[in-house]
């Protein structure tokens, strides 16, 4: 009897000091305004991706209780130096580090220029469903009111979250949470910098609780074709935009540098005047894949509406943003250059 008691309070220790243990987030830092310094408290001639990571975690008090933090840098630079390169090198840790369980979510401090591709860039590579949350802020560290810290607190509190689980790549900004497929930036110099144009956000992080009133019915999760695991390349894509009385140098100087694919930031429902019709047609003639997109920040293209896509030899990006359907069209290069199926990728994913 004695034995069995000691038993069961051994267990009953074991399991209070296992229901003790906080979630493992993991930062991977790359730089951006999070980690921006300036020797004045305003932003004038801060410097993005100035700070090591270790600054960024020592800034944000009470975070060891909400979740056990370790961080690595992996790159310090402006996000408008983001590359396709860094791009790889995040997926192949993200991976790696959910394949090793060496966390329970990961939290990536990034710029916020180019946030949003890096979001729908992961959320479409990354073939794990545990929680990836970025972050950024719009002040620099040294800025009064630094909305960094604050920002990298409530992502941490998402990324540690069960509740986060199986909902793909996220975007914690302002106490908002958001899919990476919809968000887009929205405002140069706001501090509530992101929204969702199409959607709405998914849920809100506040006072560390984690509130969802929606999930993402797109497919970009970790089921997508596109395992780029082994590549350390990818097809080049490039974006035109469109404007009153466009000329074609843009599309016909992309295709004399030997892209792969170009998507067509076009007018309203992704509409191209006279001198691009001509210059897709070219394009298209030389082998380049076009996508329809358009420089609009809502709303979709459609297909077949005032343009003839069957007959210009194009498809629509749907409700993709021109820069989020260029880094579908690299993916969908990397498995096939058939129309249909790069059509049926851009509304599934
Ligand atoms: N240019 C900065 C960056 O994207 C802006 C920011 O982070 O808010 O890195």
């Amino acid at each position: 009897m004695k034995k069995l008691l000691c038993v069961i309070c051994s267990l009953m220790i074991c399991f209070a000091v296992y229901a003790q243990q906080l979630p493992r987030v993991k930062i991977l830092a790359t730089g951006g305004t999070i980690a921006g310094k300036g020797a004045s408290a305003d932003r004038a001639a801060y410097k993005a991706g100035s700070l090591p990571i270790r600054d960024l975690i020592s800034a944000v008090p009470g975070i060891e209780k909400v979740a056990e933090i370790s961080g690595e840098q992996i790159s310090n630079v402006g996000s408008q130096d983001m590359t396709v390169d860094i791009w790889i090198k995040l997926n192949k840790r993200i991976n790696e580090i959910f394949k090793n369980n060496e966390a329970d979510g990961i939290v990536i401090t990034h710029g916020t220029d180019t946030q949003e591709e890096t979001a729908y860039f992961l959320s479409l590579t990354c073939r794990y469903d545990l929680p990836v949350v970025l972050t950024g802020s719009m002040r620099p560290a040294t800025a009064i009111s630094a909305d960094g810290p604050k920002n990298l607190y409530d992502a941490v509190t998402v990324a540690a979250s069960p509740n986060s689980k199986g909902r793909g790549v996220m975007v914690v900004f302002s106490e908002n949470i958001f899919d990476g497929r919809g968000v887009e930036k929205i405002s140069t110099t706001h501090v509530d910098a992101f929204k969702s144009p199409n959607s709405g956000p998914l849920g809100q992080v506040y006072d560390g609780k984690v509130v969802y009133y929606m999930h993402d019915l797109r497919k970009a999760n970790k089921n997508t074709p596109f395992d780029i695991t082994g590549l350390d390349k990818l097809p080049n894509v490039a974006v035109a935009e469109l404007y009153a009385d466009a000329p074609s140098t843009a599309i016909d100087a992309y295709v004399a540098s030997g892209v792969d694919g170009i998507v067509v930031s076009g007018l309203g429902n992704g509409n191209l005047n006279k001198a691009n019709v001509e210059a897709v047609t070219r394009a298209i003639a030389k082998g380049v894949t076009v996508c329809r997109g358009s420089r609009v920040v809502s709303g979709r293209v459609t297909l077949f509406d005032e343009t003839d896509d069957a007959k210009l030899g194009t498809f629509v990006a749907d409700d993709l943003s021109s820069q989020k359907a260029r880094i579908l069209l690299m993916l969908g290069l990397t498995q096939t250059k058939d129309k249909k199926t790069l059509q049926d990728y851009f509304f599934t994913y």
